[in-house]
């Protein structure tokens, strides 16, 4: 984000961080994913150090991505899932997005809210619309949002601190927003500060693309956006602006997934390197359709590349929460969050307004990419609990302080069963209560009596017995 907009030519330069650094080994990378299938004892050398929690190096998540023997792909497949029943159990984080303003100076290739784009219908909520829409995403039972902003002079530090303040404050009945993530433009240091102190949860840069060549084809250099190593760069921005809650991402689809894997890989690696913390999230959308853009050429991911490529995410950073977004079919979706997925949202809209205007249909001129799964967050949470996920609205670890919570989640033993499945379970009580429809309800009562049975006896089991009766007697937000 800048105050000014991008003159004709290149804008200014912008500052980089002192931790700056550029990790992206382009031909190193080409080598690793080149270098022919591995052994199958490097293979299960590599599973092992992820099975024991410890963080892949470029060269082994490489090792991963090249086996190739139908029964290591499986071997792969199912050590993704075991690290995720081990470290994250089974609770899924629910979250919805709220598009605030689609205004954008920049120009991406692939994104229906580019400036070049006359089709896309540019709006930006005023503060009443703002409500209004956290509003219905109360009354439909979320507590956690992502605020989206395109990249403009009007969506400044303070308009998006002003804008996270708004939605925390907003009230239905019990219904209120506990955590406000943001995905918006890459800030400047003072501009990290400015929207951590307004109490933001995580903020979201995506790469898009570690690929220079590729970069520099989607996000024309005369914009903004058009400068890599000022967009690499933030995460290290915001780390030295105290802001440690960091998710990155890529769009796959762009150019060889691999590449773009090993890129997350090798930026977690130099997060932990150089700051002790590496991403709070790792997201992993995938190229779409979108209205008035021409992919031709662009090699986007099959679904059997597309689950490899979660499989390995999932193996190679342990720690990081991995979010997977409705832009996926309902039935991947469900395959894919065995994975390791530890967050999604459900009863998205994207296009702006479009949790009180659009109804159920996709508005294409007002959306930057299609959704593909419009299911409402009642029917996901419900196919979750028959799944026997425990959907969640926990946000506890911000609100008691305990950020940099996904280096403590694998670094504590026991870390699930003391904070993650009983704040799950409270929470989930809350929204039977308070929001759903007579058959989850159902379905979340005996899942909850479930885990409650199993729950491991002591006085943790006893404090969750307390709060959630007191939650069945109606208080709320008993988070520990
Ligand atoms: Fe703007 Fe983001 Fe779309 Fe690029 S992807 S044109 S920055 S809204
Ligand atoms: Fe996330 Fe912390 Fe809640 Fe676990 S206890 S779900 S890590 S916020």
């Amino acid at each position: 984000m800048s105050a000014s907009r991008p003159a004709d030519g290149r804008p200014p330069q912008r500052a980089l961080s002192a931790g700056f650094a550029d990790f992206v080994d382009e031909a190193g990378f080409r080598r690793l994913i080149g270098a022919g299938a591995p052994e199958a004892a490097r293979v299960r050398d590599v599973l092992a150090r992820s099975l024991a929690k410890e963080p892949l190096a470029p060269d082994e998540a490489a090792v991963l991505l090249r086996a190739e023997a139908p029964e290591l792909v499986e071997e792969i497949f199912d050590a993704a899932r075991r690290l995720k029943r081990d470290v994250y159990g089974r609770r899924i984080v629910l979250f919805a997005p709220l598009y605030i303003g689609n205004l954008c100076v920049n120009d991406c290739g692939y994104c229906a809210f580019r400036a070049s784009n006359p089709d896309s219908v540019r709006r930006t909520l005023s503060p009443v619309e703002v409500e209004a829409q956290v509003a219905a995403l109360e009354r439909s039972g979320h507590k956690r949002l992502i605020l989206v902003f395109g990249e403009h002079p009007r969506y400044t530090p303070e308009f998006i601190a002003d804008t996270v303040r708004r939605v925390a404050a907003v009230r239905t009945g019990h219904g209120e927003i506990r955590r406000v993530n943001i995905n918006a433009a890459p800030l400047d240091v003072a501009g990290f500060r400015t929207v951590h102190e307004a109490g933001i949860g995580t903020y979201q840069v995506f790469q898009e693309t570690y690929h220079r060549a590729t970069y520099a084809r989607y996000h024309p250099a005369r914009t903004f956006k058009g400068d890599y190593d000022f967009r690499l760069d933030s995460p290290n921005r915001a780390f030295e602006a105290g802001c440690d809650d960091f998710g990155i991402g890529a769009l796959f689809g762009l150019t060889d997934w691999r590449f773009d894997v090993l890129g997350l890989v090798a930026h977690a690696r130099h997060l932990r390197e150089r700051y002790g913390v590496g991403p709070h999230t790792l997201s992993f959308p995938r190229l779409q359709p979108a209205s008035g853009v021409d992919l031709a050429g662009a090699p986007f991911v099959s679904d059997g590349d597309f689950k490899r490529l979660v499989a390995v995410l999932r193996l190679s950073v342990p720690y990081a929460g991995m979010i997977l977004t409705a832009r996926e079919p309902a039935a991947l979706r469900r395959e894919i969050l065995g994975f390791g997925v530890s967050q999604i949202d459900a009863g998205s809209r994207i296009e702006i307004g479009g949790y009180t205007e659009a109804g159920d249909a996709q508005v294409m001129d007002r959306e930057q990419f299609a959704l593909s799964d419009l299911r409402p967050l009642d029917e996901v949470l419900r196919q979750l609990l028959e799944d026997g996920h425990v959907p969640s609205f926990c946000t506890a670890c911000y609100r008691m302080g305990r950020t940099g919570e996904h280096f403590m989640e694998y670094a504590i033993p026991g870390f699930i069963e003391r904070f993650c499945t009983p704040n799950a379970l409270v929470t989930l009580t809350e929204y039977l209560q308070d929001y759903a429809s007579a058959a989850t309800r159902e379905a979340g009562r005996r899942l909850v009596e479930r885990e409650l049975a199993a729950f491991p006896e002591g006085a943790a089991k006893e404090s969750l017995r307390r709060r959630l009766q007191a939650t069945r007697d109606g208080q709320h937000d008993l988070h520990e």
